[in-house]
């Protein structure tokens, strides 16, 4: 197999000090050490969403969370944002558990705004709205605090919010926003291979589980509380992620997460400059992803031979998603990923492109 360095939205290339916490000698999950594991993982994430809530590992993709929070806190109909897939399949996930579910679409490409959202909520017809912050498919990121901002004025509403691949790279304060269950999965920017996902559940999110029926067995959020309390899981975790989280976390806050979230920045906007030099953006002016670059094929080259003359240099990046295949690429720029990095990746684009 060649090997390729991975510049696309997930999963991510993963740093070798990480694989090797992965092959940490396995251990048994009800036991003191996954215990103490436990016990040192959840103050970290707690830092690391700005939260005094409990933050429980899923060992599941992010989707498997996605589930349970609409299963988990929805009584009454959810309002689903939605403006490209990620979104979309949260809507089509709140429909097949059977739960009363309106869109709040935009077009791909365009950004939720907090007024639609207002305009949605004055109704009173929800109690739980799901909201993608960063829309991998289309590079879109929407205005998170804005719009936390209104939907703090309905204490009826849980906000939901998917951060798979965002959180880690940007500040999320969980609880100056208000965001009642903030989830994302650790092969985005939290650099881990994939197969655990994260999430904070606040007090009254818990509350409002209580209440609901039917939330399901593997993703119930009173039992991960329950187990949690204990510093340990329903069922067997992914004891080996869990390793890696924990060395990745440290490793997070030796450079310093407003270092970090900087770091993403800077290459958030060297990867824009070199896309609107040579193409054009696809996402609406002002709400550019800051972990990926959609850009628009404005040249409408060819996206296999490009895809092929990379791989020949031992890099991969990614073709539109779904319906904008072709019309647009993806250049991820996040986790570990350096400066230097990005700009050894768009030199070779460079020499591909012209
Ligand atoms: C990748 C991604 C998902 C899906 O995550 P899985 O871990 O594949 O289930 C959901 N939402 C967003 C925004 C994503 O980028």
């Amino acid at each position: 197999m060649q090997r390729k360095k991975l510049f696309i939205p997930g999963p991510v290339e993963v740093s070798p000090e990480i694989l090797q916490a992965m092959a940490t000698p396995m251990i048994g999950h009800r036991g003191l050490e996954y215990s103490a594991l436990h016990g040192a993982v959840k103050p970290k994430l707690k830092k690391l969403l700005y939260t005094e809530n409990p933050v429980f590992l899923s060992t599941s993709s992010a989707t498997g969370v996605m589930e349970g929070a609409v299963r988990n806190l929805c009584a009454k109909r959810v309002l689903s944002c939605t403006c490209g897939a990620f979104s979309e399949r949260w809507h089509e996930i709140a429909l097949a558990n059977g739960k009363e579910a309106d869109p709040l679409s935009v077009e791909w490409g365009r950004a939720i705004k907090p007024e639609m959202v207002e305009e949605r909520l004055a109704t009173g017809r929800y109690d739980c709205l799901t909201l993608v912050h960063n829309e991998t498919s289309t590079g879109v990121m929407s205005p998170l605090a804005a719009i936390a901002e209104v939907v703090r004025r309905y204490p009826e509403v849980m906000f939901v919010v998917d951060t798979v691949s965002s959180l880690a790279a940007v500040k999320i304060e969980v609880d100056r926003l208000g965001i009642d269950v903030c989830l994302a999965g650790v092969q985005k920017a939290f650099g881990l291979p994939p197969g655990l996902a994260v999430c904070s559940v606040s007090k009254r999110a818990l509350e409002r589980a209580a209440t609901v029926k039917n939330r399901g067995y593997y993703f119930d959020f009173i039992e991960f509380k329950e187990y949690d309390d204990k510093n340990q899981t329903p069922c067997t975790p992914a004891i080996s992620q869990i390793f890696a989280l924990n060395t990745q976390l440290e490793r997070m806050f030796k450079e310093g997460l407003e270092a970090r979230f900087e770091r993403h920045l800077a290459m958030a906007k060297r990867c824009r400059a070199w896309a609107s030099a040579h193409f054009g953006l696809f996402p609406e002016s002002g709400y550019e992803s800051v972990t990926l670059t959609a850009v628009s094929n404005t040249r409408n080259v060819d996206m296999k031979h490009v895809e092929a003359e990379l791989a020949k240099r031992g890099k991969e990046i990614s073709n539109g998603y779904g319906k904008l295949k072709n019309k647009t690429f993806r250049i991820a720029h996040m986790a570990d990923c350096a400066p230097a990095e990005l700009e050894g990746l768009l030199r070779e684009l460079d020499e591909i492109v012209g």
